[in-house]
């Protein structure tokens, strides 16, 4: 029999064929689940899964995307954040706009910093 720790069933067996022509098999640990959007719980393009002591391995560029909440949001989300703060700004600071109708989105709103609303809102 193996050892006690290789008994786990949350270890994942492959068989594997050794140069000497012998079948053994390799247990592997499971990778964790994909990361997902924040918002909309689309799996994320270009984040690494992988057991943590591999992830430590991979430079930073291989982990995530060089971009503002990657890891976080996903692109579509992303883009509506930005749209989103966009518009209130120009809302806000240009008083031509200053009658425009927007409606808040909280599902937007809670991945910007803490406190944006009333800085936005209150910025003369
Ligand atoms: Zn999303």
């Amino acid at each position: 029999m193996v050892e006690p720790r290789l008994r786990s069933r949350s270890l994942k067996r492959v068989q594997r064929r050794t140069p000497g022509g012998r079948t053994v098999t390799h247990y592997r640990r499971e990778k964790p689940n994909k990361h997902r959007c924040g918002r909309c719980g689309k799996i994320l393009n270009g984040v690494s899964n992988d057991i943590p002591s591999r992830i430590r391995k991979l430079s930073k560029s291989e982990k995530v995307p060089t971009r503002r909440y990657a890891g976080v949001l996903c692109a579509n989300c992303l883009e509506r954040l930005i749209r989103y703060e966009t518009r209130f700004e120009v809302k806000f600071r240009y008083p031509e706009f200053k009658d425009i109708e927007l409606r808040r989105d909280l599902t937007l709103e809670k991945f910007l910093p803490r406190g944006w609303w009333q800085d936005i809102s209150s910025e003369k």
